[in-house]
Parts: C-alpha cells; structure tokens; sequence
C-alpha cells in the first residue's frame, strides 16, 4: 500500500478505475506515508474488538487498521471507490466494506451486527463538510465506543475540543466534553494530501467517558438546548433558545433564572454545568418530559 503515496501511482490507480477525485465528497486522499500508521495506532485499534473507518477512500488508512485490529468495518459513500478497494484491500481477510451515508446508516445495527456490541474504536480521515454532525452523531447517541479518533481541519480541531464557556466553543464542544475528554494528537499540513486542501489538518482523539461528567433528566433536551442556543450565537440564550425549541421567551427566562444564569448570557459564555441545569430547568418547567424524549436528538 506504501506505493499510493506516490501521488503518481496514486493517480495511475484512479485513472485505471476511471475515476476523478468529488470535491463535494471531501476526497482529499492521504499520501504523507507517515501519518496512517501513526493515526492507525494513536486509535487504540490494537486494544479494541474492532475498529470502524468512515470514508476509506482508497483505502490507505484502512490498510493500517487492518494491520493491528482484529477486524475493520469501512463506511464508503462514493460507490465508484469500490472496485478500487476491492484491488488495494483485497487481501485483508478481515476488513468489511459498507457502502453508504454515514449520517444516515443506523449505526447502532451497524455495530450490533458487526461487532456484536462489543466496545469498539472509531478512526478516521473526515470529510470536511460533515466533521461536526458525525462527531455529534457518534458522541450523542450512546454507541458502545472505547475512543473516536478523526482527522479534521485544524480550526475545528480547536473549536471541538475547546470546552464550553470559552469563545471558540460550539454546540458540539457540549457533546464532546458531555461523553469524552478530548486530546489534540498531531498536525497533518496540506502537502500530506492529494489534491491538497486549503488548510493544514489536525488528528484529534476523543476517548469515552464511562459516566458524564453532569448529570441531567434529558440528554436529549441538553444537546436540543446546545444546539438551539449556538445555532444564533450572537443572540442571547434566551432569545435563541426560545426560538429553537419554540418557547415562550418568557418561560425560558424562568428557566435563566433557576438555573442561576444571567438573561444576557449568550451561549459561549455558559460551561457544561450550566447547560446543565438549564436544560434541567427547562425540563421543570415545560413540563414536556414525554415530549422531550420522543424526539430524536
Ligand atoms: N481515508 C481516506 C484517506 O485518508 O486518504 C479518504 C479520506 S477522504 C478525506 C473522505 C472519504 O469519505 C472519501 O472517500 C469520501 O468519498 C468519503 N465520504 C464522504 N462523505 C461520506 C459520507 N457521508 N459517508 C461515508 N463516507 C463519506
């Protein structure tokens, strides 16, 4: 596999498939030799029951999983890669390829059937445009995962793994820090990647918290609160909050309150713990438990 980091042979094997690298797709394919063993063990793959890759493209990191993991299971979008695959990964006896959407596979009868819901490893090279809703989907849904180690553009690197309270945080860093203690690994500069993208990347490592650090009555209504309240950042909690989860204004200013935040704070002011008790306040006092919970998160 060493070979596809010679961006020559790499596109030799594209073009055989007839293949053009989708920038819609996020196919910046890794050819820095260095950075998939490294990513590949960082992941704590050796220790896990198995490992599940997000978009092998050609394959190199899944190589690298295969290698030190008793079994790999790919999720692939794209289609066209799989003949390819199926030439570059075709001696690995134990890594199985899965087409299709990550965001829209049930993961969790993905891994019971896989992995018989034994404890697993995530690890993978993201596409860009969906980094945050997968690492949402993945934290958020209570999947028996030991650690999540993604390949990111750099600034989001710092933005999930930045605690919430402090500028640089968003709705994910309250996921993150809710079901993980995140680490930043190593920086991955642009030349590691064909066609290199417009910034450099970061590997970040997310391992899973046995026990939350906050307890709450809702999960579901702690990261809805998360969401609603970044998704207008710059409007205060209670402005943005109300119109996210359409309330009343004045019931979540009621909410503010007995959760001992100010009215004016706006959402990257407030820590886990904060987010905490409104989204316990809010529970109290809509008075919507089943409503709440029926919903997907
Ligand atoms: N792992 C390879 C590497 O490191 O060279 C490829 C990484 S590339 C950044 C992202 C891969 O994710 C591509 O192969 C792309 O086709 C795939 N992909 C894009 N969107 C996806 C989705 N929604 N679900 C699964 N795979 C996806």
């Amino acid at each position: 596999m060493s070979h596809l980091s010679e961006p020559a042979s790499l596109r030799a094997l594209l073009d055989k498939h007839g293949l053009r690298l989708s920038k819609g797709l996020g196919q910046n394919f890794l050819i820095n030799p260095s950075v998939c063993p490294r990513m590949a063990e960082a992941s704590g793959a050796a220790d896990c029951a198995g490992v599940l890759e997000i978009g092998p493209g050609v394959g190199v990191l899944t190589w690298e999983l295969a290698k030190i993991s008793p079994k790999v299971v790919a999720v692939e979008l794209d289609k066209r890669l799989f003949p390819l695959l199926d030439e570059t990964l075709g001696s690995c006896g134990n890594v199985e390829l899965v087409q299709g959407d990550i965001l829209k596979l049930d993961l969790g009868a993905l891994l019971r059937e896989k992995f018989g819901g034994e404890k697993i490893c995530v690890c993978a090279n993201l596409p860009y445009y969906i980094t945050s809703p997968v690492i949402m989907s993945l934290l958020e849904s209570g999947l028996p995962l030991h650690a999540v180690t993604v390949m990111v553009q750099r600034e989001a690197a710092q933005r999930l793994c930045a605690p919430p309270g402090i500028r640089a945080c968003g709705a994910v860093s309250v996921s993150v820090h809710y079901r993980s203690r995140p680490r930043q690994l190593f920086g991955v500069s642009r030349g590691s990647f064909l066609p290199p993208p417009k910034v450099d990347s970061a590997v970040i490592r997310f391992d899973m918290l046995e026990k939350p650090p906050v307890q709450v009555q809702s999960e579901a209504l702690l990261f809805r609160t998360a969401r609603a309240a970044f998704a207008q950042r710059r409007k205060t909690v209670a402005n943005a909050v109300s119109a996210g989860l359409a309330l009343e204004k004045g019931q979540v200013e009621e909410a503010l309150a007995s959760a001992k935040i100010a009215s004016t704070a706006r959402a990257e002011q407030l820590t886990l713990e904060q987010f905490a008790a409104l989204a316990d306040s809010l529970w109290d006092i809509t008075g919507k438990a089943n409503l709440w919970e029926g919903e997907g998160i």
